[in-house]
């Protein structure tokens, strides 16, 4: 069977087809590259004796009993003896076809996963057919697989990949692999993990630490290290406009009007930006700075560079309250200087839009603030040369592609700058992050004293509550978090509602205000107006406060069921108090209500939380808990780039592979393009972004 062409009309496609196409299986060398999970032994038969708890073996046995019974649910119940021990075989559904197999003295081969009970040895619905017959000669690989395409489908499919795929050497012929032991061919390699010799260590198969998964990992980092650093010098051609700040012009105003003076890490990522700014090709900088570092003000003085020039800018955020809040400063900031800034979200008012989208096509407003709204199709800069997003993570790489495409002056590119809160640690900036520059801002504003951070039971819930009653006597503002989870929104909604209504009524004469997704946007715009003004005591909401608001006076954050959170989200969250001169805390309220106890990872969350403020120290905790992959996220990532290699534990092969790309890329373009294309295939174009 032929791997599945991309040209082939959806609808003569079968089911399994369909599954590898949405797997991404779709040229032979893809299926040859799709590597087993874990292997199943049907090499040989195990006698019951030697077969411990957990184990998947397979059998041979007579069958001594067969019944059904009835209690504690109708089941199928197999008894039989290889002359070593005995296990039962239980099946929860079955036909008679089943029975009239497993019949009295029928020798059966059974595989299954042993369980050594208090009752004997026992199999769950084990597969089975009649004994005798061959034996496999290799290990049978288990591929990850989705709904609708079965392993034995599968199976065929990689071995046709594996028997069609070019797999002829890509890497230099002078070069070696890193790893002496990473010297097989990759032909040899490919076989081997599809289908290994039984003898091998099942070890080293399943950590991954075998020669041949060494050698496949340091192709794939080869790989991405390749594509992105193509993408890079890709990106060094095109061409973006020059821009330097003009002497008292804009920047020079903004910086004078500013009620603070910069932090020397804004201003040194400041010079770092305009250094970009200044050049003909593109910037592409991501400003990390942990939250409340002051990464908006440092975008702000980059606009008034190129709207100094005559040329305009755009600020991206995910969320509606966020982009309104930035508009609300901007505007504050910018308009006394004289700039025009638009804003656009999605559920302004067709005559408000209408006036902006004019504004913005024909160049008058300058600065143009927004959500997605901004890069619907039909809103038309007049020139826009440079975009900022902020909250990158939050974006995919397809809005980040479009906001780049916003640039109307032929053959050019806007400068980008992506600004995030969440720190990306070192090898995840030596990889996914490897075309980027990075400009950092390590220090926050001064006046700012540590959060204090506590963990309470849910059961102390009255404590937390009287000291609300505290900061607020203390003219302080309070913002209380509750979970919101999309499969059960409906009931966390009903606790948000409870948890205002209850708070309301445990503190008379404060004004108390509910936030959610699910609320009209005037509504949420109206209570975040109250609270940003001081006028609202305590704002309960669901997560939509989540990224970037600003309300320097509250002081105390509280985050109910925060063992549901994940952690950068929790240090976001976090984040919203300490932002100016009073003691801030923040207390994590944990239910145990569900079982009473907290998961292992839930509790190590908690407690980095407690441990540390730093933003970097909490990512790499993060990562640490839950690996690149979902640190990443798949939006992040645009495409699962690392699929075989660990970042954790592959550190050294990335770092051999990120010093030959540049010199492959030099002296054997071809075998490069190659390399890349065998790996990434038609995802390239995504990396880009
Ligand atoms: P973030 O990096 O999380 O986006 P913001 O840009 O929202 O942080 O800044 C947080 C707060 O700090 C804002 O109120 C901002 O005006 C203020 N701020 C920014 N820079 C300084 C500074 N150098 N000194 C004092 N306050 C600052
Ligand atoms: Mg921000």
């Amino acid at each position: 069977m032929p791997a599945v062409s991309p040209a082939t009309p959806a609808k003569t496609l079968s089911a399994p087809q369909k599954a590898l196409i949405k797997l991404g299986l779709k040229r032979d060398i893809d299926l040859a590259l799709h590597l087993p999970l874990r292997y199943e032994d049907e090499t040989r038969i195990v006698k019951l004796a030697e077969a411990r708890d957990g184990d998947t073996v397979q059998i041979e046995a007579t069958v001594t009993h067969a019944e059904i019974t009835l209690r504690p649910r109708r089941q199928l119940l197999v008894k039989v003896d290889d002359g070593s021990d005995t296990c039962v075989l239980r099946f929860f559904s079955f036909y008679p076809s089943h029975q009239k197999a497993l019949a009295v003295g029928n020798r059966i081969r059974a595989r299954g996963e042993v369980r050594g009970g208090f009752m004997g040895k026992a199999m769950m619905h084990p597969s089975f057919k009649a004994a005798g017959g061959t034996l496999a000669e290799a290990l049978t690989p288990v591929y990850p697989t989705v709904a609708g395409l079965p392993q034995a489908y599968l199976r065929r499919a990689v071995i046709t990949g594996l028997n069609h795929a070019d797999l002829s050497e890509t890497l230099p012929p002078q070069v070696g692999w890193p790893d002496p032991r990473g010297a097989m061919t990759l032909r040899d390699a490919l076989t081997f993990l599809h289908h290994p010799t039984p003898s091998v260590s099942m070890i080293e198969l399943e950590d991954r630490s075998h020669p041949a998964w060494v050698r496949l990992k340091c192709e794939e980092l080869l790989a991405q290290q390749l594509s992105q650093l193509t993408a890079k010098r890709e990106r060094d051609q095109l061409r973006a406009p020059i821009l330097r700040p003009k002497p008292g012009g804009l920047h020079a105003q903004l910086l004078g009007v500013l009620p603070f003076a910069l932090t020397g890490a804004q201003d040194r990522v400041g010079h770092e930006i305009a250094a970009d700014l200044a050049r003909r090709v593109p910037m592409h900088r991501l400003l990390q700075g942990d939250v409340g570092a002051g990464k908006t003000v440092v975008a702000a003085l980059a606009a008034m560079v190129a709207v100094d020039a005559g040329w305009q800018c755009a600020l991206m955020a995910p969320t509606e309250i966020l982009a309104t809040q930035h508009f609300a400063k901007l505007v504050g900031w910018l308009e006394p200087l004289g700039v025009k800034v638009a804003w656009l979200i999605g559920s302004q008012k067709k005559k408000e839009r209408a006036a902006m989208l004019a504004l913005i096509e024909s160049g008058e407003a300058a600065l143009v603030v927004g959500t997605h709204a901004v890069i619907q199709e039909h809103v038309k800069f007049k020139n826009l040369a440079l975009a900022v997003i902020d909250e990158q993570h939050r974006f995919g790489v397809a809005q980040r592609l479009a906001l780049r495409g916003k640039m109307q002056e032929g053959g050019m590119e806007p400068h980008m700058l992506m600004m995030t809160a969440t720190p990306i640690p070192r090898t995840l900036a030596m990889s996914y992050y490897a075309d980027l520059d990075v400009s950092v801002i390590d220090e926050l504003p001064p006046g700012r004293t540590p959060i204090v951070t506590r963990v309470i039971s849910d059961g102390r819930r009255d404590e937390v509550v009287s000291r609300i009653g505290a900061q607020l006597q203390e003219g302080r503002q309070v913002y209380w978090v509750c979970p919101l989870i999309e499969e059960s929104e409906a009931l966390d909604l009903t606790n948000a509602t409870q948890t205002h209504a209850d708070l309301s009524a445990a503190l008379p004469g404060v004004m108390v205000g509910l936030l959610h997704s699910r609320m009209p946007v005037v509504e949420k715009k109206a209570v975040m107006e109250l609270f940003t003004a001081g006028v609202m005591g305590v704002l309960v909401s669901t997560t939509v406060i989540e990224v970037g608001v600003d309300v320097p006076n509250a002081s105390l954050m509280v985050i109910e069921h925060a063992e549901r959170f994940g952690l950068s989200q929790l240090h976001q969250l976090r984040g919203r108090v300490g932002r100016g001169a009073a003691a801030s805390a923040c207390v994590l309220l944990y239910g145990t209500n569900e079982g009473g106890r907290l998961s292992e990872t839930a509790r190590e969350r908690l407690r980095a939380m407690v441990d540390t403020n730093d933003g970097f120290e909490i990512a790499r905790r993060d990562l640490e808990i839950r690996g690149p992959g979902e640190f990443l996220g798949a939006r992040q990532s645009g495409a699962p780039m690392l699929r075989f290699a660990d970042l954790q534990t592959d550190a050294h092969w990335l770092d051999w592979a990120r010093e030959l790309a540049p010199a492959m890329l030099d002296q054997h373009p071809g075998l490069a393009e190659r390399h890349v294309g065998r790996w990434l295939g038609g995802k390239s174009e995504f990396l880009k972004a």
